[in-house]
């Protein structure tokens, strides 16, 4: 893999400044890439310093460092609220994951805790942007959604740049909403307060195909495109469609992610099934499934769905897992699809909310006649060729209407 260098930016300021057999901050080093996110990780870490006072060190990633800003009174999600953030020197990448005490007499000395954490993407190009002194970018984070601006103020060469955080106007912007009520609204999960967790490794691979890999921090659900004719013959099964929402449940150590399709992580919206899922007894998982909300008679609800989710009522919902990407250091998108599910199948995890979406092998049209009830849906993969992850196919039938094909991207 390609090496990943930390050198020729801004990262010499930050070195120079750090003692590094003081403080447990990380030491800017070269390492292998491991990490294979489509997006890059931003980071929020709120940080108590004895000299500064208290700031919100806000991280994006690019090209290897972490770009930094210190914002003195937080992020807002008031687009009326124009936050100074104070241009600091590029930081590494582990430093994302850094919590706890700088010790006295060190460069900010202080606490160090995170505040929000997610995925950014640049609305333009991010290199020309900060030469320009003007960023606009998406955050997907636990806190923080949506479109923001940073532009540069002031341009001093003896001093620090000062710029501006602004939130832009969409969906997520919030009129009064400032770092402090956020912290109260919105509580990280507990367990990503304690930081992440090295995982255990199976020595087995579980199944043919498998290979050893770190959990990838974003991975992309499989999407659907539709076709027009129905496929016939062996090689697929057929599913339950439910109506639900559809859900990539990431657990890696004691961090846990449940990402929509839009990338969201909306573990902060469902604490309880973010807490079934941090209480499993695996070390990493990356799961594909649908939260669903079951009536009387077990057919998914969407509108039950909605009213749980709006009510806070997210402990009253079921969550059926269909496909399995990773568990445990081991890494499943080439193995065929019946072999991510034999393993997802006898993963020790299905009790209260968690279930377990078995398939019907032959074609979805003989599932759907065989049904004793009208299925609202109905659900095929590829299976034993090639079953690669993101590279199956998915049918998708709705009944008494014309026969819909979706194939997976
Ligand atoms: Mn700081």
């Amino acid at each position: 893999m390609a090496e990943r260098a930390v050198t020729g930016s801004r990262i010499a300021a930050y070195k120079a400044e750090r003692g590094f057999s003081l403080t447990s901050e990380p030491a800017p080093r070269r390492e292998a890439d491991t990490k294979l996110s489509t997006e890059p990780m931003f980071v929020i870490q709120k940080h108590q310093a004895h000299r500064a006072g208290l700031h919100y060190d806000f991280r994006l990633e690019h090209g290897g460092v972490l770009w930094s800003w210190a914002v003195r009174e937080g992020p807002s999600l008031d687009p009326a609220d124009r936050r100074i953030a104070v241009h600091v020197e590029d930081h590494p990448l582990d430093y994302a994951s850094f919590q706890g005490r700088i010790p006295d007499g060190q460069y900010g000395a202080g606490t160090v805790e995170t505040w929000d954490s997610g995925t950014w993407k640049a609305l333009e190009d991010p290199e020309k942007g900060m030469k320009r002194g003007s960023l606009r970018f998406e955050l997907r984070g636990q806190r923080l959604h949506g479109r923001f601006t940073l532009a540069r103020v002031r341009r001093d060469a003896r001093k620090q740049e000062g710029w501006f955080l602004i939130k832009g106007h969409d969906e997520f912007a919030w009129d009064g909403v400032d770092a402090l009520s956020l912290e109260r609204d919105i509580p990280l999960p507990t367990n990503q307060k304690q930081g992440r967790q090295r995982a255990a490794v199976a020595k087995v691979p579980p199944a043919s195909g498998a290979v050893l890999s770190s959990l990838q921090a974003v991975q992309e659900p499989q999407l659907c495109m539709i076709a027009e004719t129905a496929p016939t013959g062996a090689g697929w099964v057929s599913e339950i469609k439910f109506d639900g929402y559809r859900l990539l449940v990431v657990k890696d150590g004691a961090l846990v992610r449940l990402l929509t399709r839009n990338g969201r992580d909306w573990s902060a919206r469902m604490p309880s099934v973010t807490e079934a899922i941090a209480n499993l007894p695996v070390q990493s998982l990356l799961m594909d499934g649908e939260l669903v909300s079951l009536r009387e008679d077990r057919v998914s609800s969407f509108p039950g769905l909605q009213a749980a989710l709006k009510a806070g009522h997210d402990d009253k919902l079921d969550f059926y897992a269909f496909d399995l990407v990773h568990v445990d250091g081991w890494d499943l998108k080439a193995c065929t699809l019946l072999d991510r599910k034999r393993v997802l199948h006898g993963l020790p995890i299905w009790k209260g909310m968690l279930r377990y979406s078995d398939h019907h092998p032959g074609e979805a049209d003989a599932m759907r006649t065989n049904a004793s009830r009208p299925l609202h849906f109905t659900l095929s993969q590829s299976a034993p060729r090639p079953g690669r992850y993101g590279a199956s196919a998915l049918l998708q039938i709705v009944p008494s209407k014309p026969i819909r094909h979706y194939h997976l991207g």
